[in-house]
């Protein structure tokens, strides 16, 4: 259930990473919101910088190469950013929690569900684990053992006693993804930050995830951010949508708003990408995403842009709010100009 005071809020994050040839300017000023319980998915091509958002919140940039130039990371009210490594370290393993893209590669290959899981949940909120508990063996009677088989049981693994004695190779993909769901789940976090968890899955598999994911969401009153670059998942999922390009927040509406009136010309290609089964051509956004090291001046999205105006090259939009929940970084719109596209909208989403 949604209270008024978000449980994250990220402001004007501005992240660069050194490379030999100068700065890559990858995140331009990102603004995000998270309410308690809400499920916020944040959409866009692959390379904008959603993971880039993701891993600067749970403090997980290689710095260097990563520099975080400006902007702000509340959760909870105290600015991530501002604290020391300890402090950071102990507020991020105590509340949020990840379940990472591909089960296949995240699982370690040479233990047993039993021993990853047990090592976490004996480790968790430790700054450095003592060598009993780094050599231990687990056996049942451990407290840590009924944890295990109590945070399987949570995300449906049938005979959970079996599949912590199985390497993650005797698994099939959805399975280890249930495990890694599971795993997020062992520090009882507020919030999950999802990056891409069904991407590496075939649909039926997929379907399951994402309902797994909703269950939780409900049962633990979470709050989620779900990065993915497809729409229809979102759609599925999400509450509210943040449209990125090129590492600008270009649109944010309540799902349903963003997806039957979509209004920055980024959203609308995005919208017309989607393949559809009735053998009616779709339509891609001619060019791809800019050099960072060099972006385009003004809109990033302006080389790409059909409805590109003079201004574009030469001034930021800034985001701006059009109604209560939507808000659009496009030069095009007034607020008048907002209000009579949204009447007019039919014939944009195809
Ligand atoms: Fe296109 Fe200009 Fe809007 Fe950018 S600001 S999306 S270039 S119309």
């Amino acid at each position: 259930m949604r209270t008024d005071e978000p449980i994250l809020r990220i402001e004007d994050l501005a992240v660069y990473f050194k490379t030999i040839d100068g700065d890559a300017k990858v995140l331009d000023g990102v603004d995000i919101s998270i309410h308690k319980g809400e499920v916020v998915a944040l959409v866009g091509e692959t390379g904008c910088g959603k993971s880039v958002t993701g891993k600067t919140i749970l403090g997980s940039l290689p710095i260097p190469p990563a520099k975080i130039v400006r902007g702000r990371c509340f959760f909870k009210g105290k600015d991530l950013l501002s604290l020391d490594k300890d402090e950071r370290r102990e507020i991020i393993s105590n509340n949020i929690s990840y379940v990472p893209q591909d089960p296949m590669t995240s699982l370690n290959p040479v233990f047993t569900i039993g021993e990853q899981m047990l090592a976490l949940i004996r480790w968790h909120g430790k700054k450095r684990a003592g060598l009993r508990a780094f050599l231990g063996r687990y056996n049942k009677r451990d407290d840590s053992w009924g944890k295990a088989i109590e945070l399987l049981n949570k995300v449906k693994i049938p005979s959970p006693e079996m599949i912590l004695n199985r390497y993650p190779v005797e698994l099939s993909g959805g399975m280890r993804q249930r495990v890694l769901i599971a795993m997020s789940l062992i520090g009882n976090p507020s919030l999950l930050i999802a990056d891409e968890p069904t991407t590496a899955l075939d649909v039926t598999i997929q379907k399951g995830i994402i309902e797994l994911i909703k269950e939780k969401v409900e049962e633990e009153n979470l709050s989620v951010l779900y990065i993915t670059h497809n729409l229809g998942v979102a759609r599925k999922l999400s509450d509210r949508i943040y449209v990125m390009y090129a590492g600008n927040i270009v649109e944010t509406a309540k799902t349903s708003e963003l997806l039957d009136s979509p209004l920055h010309p980024y959203t609308q290609g995005l919208i017309k990408s989607i393949p559809k089964l009735t053998g009616e051509e779709f339509r891609g956004i001619d060019g791809r995403i800019p050099d960072y090291i060099y972006p385009p001046s003004g809109c990033r999205f302006h080389p790409r842009c059909d409805r590109a105006i003079e201004k574009c090259s030469m001034e930021k939009p800034k985001l701006l709010r059009i109604k209560d929940s939507h808000s659009v970084a496009c030069h095009i719109y007034s607020y008048k100009e907002v209000t009579s596209v949204i009447d007019e909208r039919s014939d944009i989403t195809g």
